[in-house]
């Protein structure tokens, strides 16, 4: 049992956590909405810098996907499932539209297309 006493404002529970760092910004919005369909809030850290991609850093265009402290045990099973449907499937290109897909959508995010193996 653990008594948890949520009225000190300097609680570390509720400081953010990077718990994954993305290639782009198209792979930190699906992993950030399969942690949001956990219920989970979380955010993307750096999304805006991917337009400026070539004037900056490379590692500073770097896009993190961050939750609250007190969930990155809960998001990172979540992550655990993700990056093993990752390695089992590809990412897939939409034969209608030939928009890039992440593995883990069975249809095309763009139109709607259904995922043709
Ligand atoms: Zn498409």
């Amino acid at each position: 049992m653990q008594n948890i006493n949520n009225n000190n404002s300097t609680d570390s529970s509720f400081q953010w956590v990077t718990i994954y760092k993305a290639e782009n910004t198209l792979e930190a919005n699906i992993v950030k909405g399969l942690i949001q369909t956990a219920g989970i809030e979380c955010k993307i850290k750096g999304e805006m810098l991917q337009g400026a991609l070539g004037e900056i850093p490379y590692d500073q265009a770097q896009v993190s996907v961050q939750v609250y402290a007190i969930k990155e045990r809960h998001a990172r099973q979540i992550l655990v499932n993700y990056q093993q449907v990752k390695q089992s499937a590809p990412d897939w290109v939409c034969p209608n539209c030939n928009e890039h897909n992440g593995s883990t959508f069975d249809f095309c995010w763009s139109c709607e297309t259904l995922k043709n193996d």
